[in-house]
């Protein structure tokens, strides 16, 4: 083996490759045939360098790098310890190269940090850093910086997953060979994390979008149909059909039911504006109904009472109720069925927060007459725009749904037999649901165990706040993770103090809605329903998504301190 001697030092160079003046090549690097290594070039011990690299001027090479056959390293590119170049991967160092324009002072430098590995025929395009230990797919386009220990593929370059030191992809943050674990990237503490959700299953929602766009039914195309199928396997009910949010759900469901003017339709005045303002839509009248202290959701006793106060008055007839599952967690649906029936009301549950939640072994959407829920991006289960779905096991209901959801079409679209809406879900709305929907089960397990942990940590901690109770025969789907407060003052100085410490909180909701504006003219006043009117003055929820990091827990934990 022929030896080249540059300094006397006990490294190995070619003789086919060309060294420059001033190059530094450390203790037991080798460096193979038709290389050449430019001016003020640094190059660290037990470097390898195959076939035909070019490296400089000015480039520095760490310790331990390995680089295959025909890798160039321009000026501007800088290799820390134990970076692997796979075979004629390639570095650029003009950002737009013209070859009319001078342009070798605008470089824009990379940095390849400690252990990252770079894929055969990899290019990565100037001015990006690549995270320790990160990996490079063979082929891949890197156009942005890559994370400590990231893996990236295609082109252009996107994130599919986590990789271990040992080489190895990580499962759910741990090598499932050397069992090393790495710290999730800490980005700031969020209420929801959509795009953490997104990382997991981006491929899938990518290819599903590519489908719609190729076969361009973008109105009610197979997606549809394919997503109302496992809607309704989901919630154990025969129909699911879809719909363009859960507003549009719940005013479907009070339209295939034929409520209007002069309809009482009960509710609770402690929830979103959508529940009450449809049934104002439709002319019936929202007759609120105060809220059970330990659950936030419609109180049994007092719906009893209260419909048999619009029964004495004699001005409205009773015609449905609407509970609603605040927070996730179900109402006592055993008790308000049985009250319903002996009033011969229908049920409509407004299921908007509570999809994949549970009570006695049924789902959530499948407890009354018809449920409707909400695919809005925060909810549980979101798409990436407006949607919902009904869920009812009468098939007459849900083809009533299905005329009314077309502008109550009949035969067709163009033969109309009753008024309805345009309330159809996209087919890419759709398209991104379905692989959610794949995660969902999990999600909702992640929920539930990131709930118990607050729960645990609060409740040892925090004696000063009422949290969450869940009775048995109830799964909550954790749409919120929900606390109370003192008073309105403590809760205002607590959420101020989270705020500065980064961790965000809201007040779902802030004003019971008889006290709204829109609902002056039912007469309602305040003191009217005193639990929901305290509620509202003291609740706050903290964040709650299944990606939450038992860290992030601990850390939100600690920042809630009594004033
Ligand atoms: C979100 C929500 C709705 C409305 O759903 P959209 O999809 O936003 O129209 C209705 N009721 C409740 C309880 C909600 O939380």
């Amino acid at each position: 083996m022929p030896e080249y001697e540059c300094g006397g030092k006990d490294f190995f160079v070619h003789p086919t490759t060309e060294v420059d003046e001033n190059v530094t090549i450390g203790k037991n690097t080798k460096i193979w045939h038709f290389s050449h290594i430019m001016k003020n070039t640094i190059i660290g011990e037990n470097c390898n360098l195959g076939q035909n690299v070019a490296a400089g001027p000015d480039v520095r090479i760490g310790n331990g790098c390995k680089i295959q056959n025909n890798v160039s390293l321009y000026k501007g590119v800088t290799l820390e310890e134990d970076v692997f170049c796979g075979p004629s991967m390639v570095f650029t160092n003009v950002f737009n190269p013209r070859s009319f324009i001078k342009r070798m002072d605008e470089l824009r430098p990379t940095l390849v940090k400690t252990g990252a590995s770079l894929g055969a025929n990899s290019t990565i395009v100037c001015g990006i850093t690549i995270g320790k230990y990160a990996f490079v797919g063979a082929g891949a386009v890197v156009t942005k910086d890559v994370p400590d220990h990231a893996l990236v593929m295609g082109n252009p370059a996107r994130q599919t997953g986590w990789m271990c030191e040992c080489g190895e992809k990580l499962d759910h943050f741990t090598c499932p060979v050397c069992s090393k674990s790495i710290q999730q990237k800490s980005g700031p503490i969020s209420l929801v994390d959509l795009a953490a959700q997104q990382q997991k299953i981006l491929p899938q929602i990518e290819k599903n979008i590519q489908i719609v766009l190729t076969h361009g039914q973008y109105i009610m195309g197979p997606e549809v149909t394919m997503l109302e199928k496992k809607l309704a396997e989901f919630a154990q009910v025969r129909h699911a059909v879809s719909c363009s949010s859960g507003t549009d759900a719940l005013l479907m469901v009070l339209m295939a039911y034929g409520i209007g003017p002069g309809d009482a339709v009960f509710t609770t005045p402690f929830t979103f504006i959508a529940t009450a303002e449809v049934i104002r839509l439709l002319g019936a009248t929202p007759v609120f109904v105060d809220i059970d202290p330990a659950t936030f959701n419609l109180s049994v006793h007092k719906l009893e009472a209260s419909i048999e106060l619009v029964l004495q008055a004699g001005r409205l007839k009773p015609k449905a109720i609407v509970p609603v599952d605040l927070f996730g967690l179900p109402c006592d649906f055993d008790q308000i069925n049985q009250i319903a029936a002996k009033s011969n009301l229908i049920v409509i549950e407004d299921a908007a927060q509570s999809f994949g939640a549970e009570y006695k072994g049924r789902m959530a959407g499948s407890l009354g007459h018809a449920g409707c829920t909400s695919f809005f991006p925060a909810k549980p289960l979101g798409c990436y725009g407006d949607g919902g779905a009904v869920f009812t096991d009468s098939d007459e209901t849900a083809s009533k749904l299905k005329s009314i959801r077309v502008h109550g079409k009949g035969k067709d679209k163009y033969h109309n037999i009753c008024l309805g809406i345009n309330g159809r879900l996209d087919t890419l709305q759709a398209a991104i649901l379905l692989p959610k929907l794949e995660i969902f089960p999990r999600e909702l397990e992640s929920r539930r165990k990131i709930a118990k942990r607050y729960t645990e940590i609060l409740s040892k901690e925090k004696g000063f706040l009422t949290l969450p109770e869940v009775s048995p025969g109830y799964e909550s789907a954790w749409a919120q993770y929900t606390l109370l407060a003192p008073d309105k003052e403590k809760r205002a100085v607590m959420q101020k103090r989270l705020k500065e410490q980064g961790i965000p909180t809201a007040v779902y909701y802030p004003e019971p809605l008889h006290l709204q504006t829109v609902f002056a003219d039912l007469g309602y006043q305040r003191g009217n329903f005193p639990v929901a009117e305290d509620y509202a003055s003291r609740v706050f929820s903290i964040p709650m998504h299944p990606y939450l990091t038992y860290r992030d827990q601990l850390e939100v934990c600690k920042g809630i301190e009594p004033c």
